[in-house]
């Protein structure tokens, strides 16, 4: 392949933008659901990508419903709140099948912070994809070891459309898919992003993480004893 055809290429990528195949909802046409997924590290733009999908199902007048889990309470406890502070009303809950009964009667079922719901969380999208509800994951993919975290790995893999979305990595500015954990704490739910981690690059987080290991032994340990 030439040089210009793979620049012209890789530049298309670049402004590629996720448009759902269908929006609206045609009424000759026997509903379907599918599931997508948005997923990426920490200061990725999940959120906001999410608020920007069911906010363009909230234009074509489709009812759209929120939910996260009930720990997520960093921000407000009522509302989906992105890192641009461009928001949209949500609903805690604590166990995925609280969806069900919760999500009846929407056509968009959107879910933000998704790692932190257990594998449960799989079998609820599926049930409500397959009664005709497009459903929309967002969440990190990978936990502060590198690690697949909670459904995530498992919703990418029964999901019809995955996104990956890509920070910028703060040490070398590279594209980044890592989140550093700069805090000292070990456990795996450790909200209040901005002073807790940054998004690194494969190269900048396995130097922090050798760092680490230098610093304190037990980190491995532990990391396995989670798994
Ligand atoms: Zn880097």
């Amino acid at each position: 392949m030439g040089a210009r055809k793979l620049a012209a290429g890789n530049a298309q990528r670049k402004n590629a933008v996720f448009i759902e195949p269908r929006v609206g909802n045609a009424r000759d046409v026997p509903r379907r659901g599918w599931i997508e997924v948005v997923c990426g590290s920490m200061f990725s733009g999940k959120t906001e990508e999410l608020i920007r999908r069911l906010n363009r199902a909230k234009i074509a007048r489709q009812h759209v419903e929120i939910f996260k889990p009930g720990l997520d309470t960093r921000y407000h406890a009522q509302d989906v709140v992105s890192h641009n502070a461009n928001s949209i009303r949500s609903t805690p809950i604590q166990l995925p099948e609280e969806m069900l009964l919760l999500a009846s009667s929407c056509d968009v079922v959107g879910v933000d912070e998704a790692q932190f719901f257990d594998a449960s969380l799989v079998e609820v999208c599926t049930q409500l994809a397959n009664h005709g509800k497009r459903v929309i994951v967002a969440g990190l993919d990978m936990d502060y070891l590198g690690q697949p975290f909670g459904p995530m790995p498992v919703l990418m893999a029964v999901a019809e459309y995955v996104t990956k979305v890509h920070a910028v990595c703060v040490c070398c500015g590279e594209i980044a898919s890592y989140s550093f954990r700069i805090a000292a704490s070990e456990s795996k739910i450790l909200l209040g992003e901005t002073d807790s981690y940054e998004a690194r690059c494969r190269g900048c987080f396995l130097e922090g993480q050798k760092g680490k290991q230098g610093e304190e032994e037990p980190l491995t340990a532990t990391a396995q004893a989670q798994h």
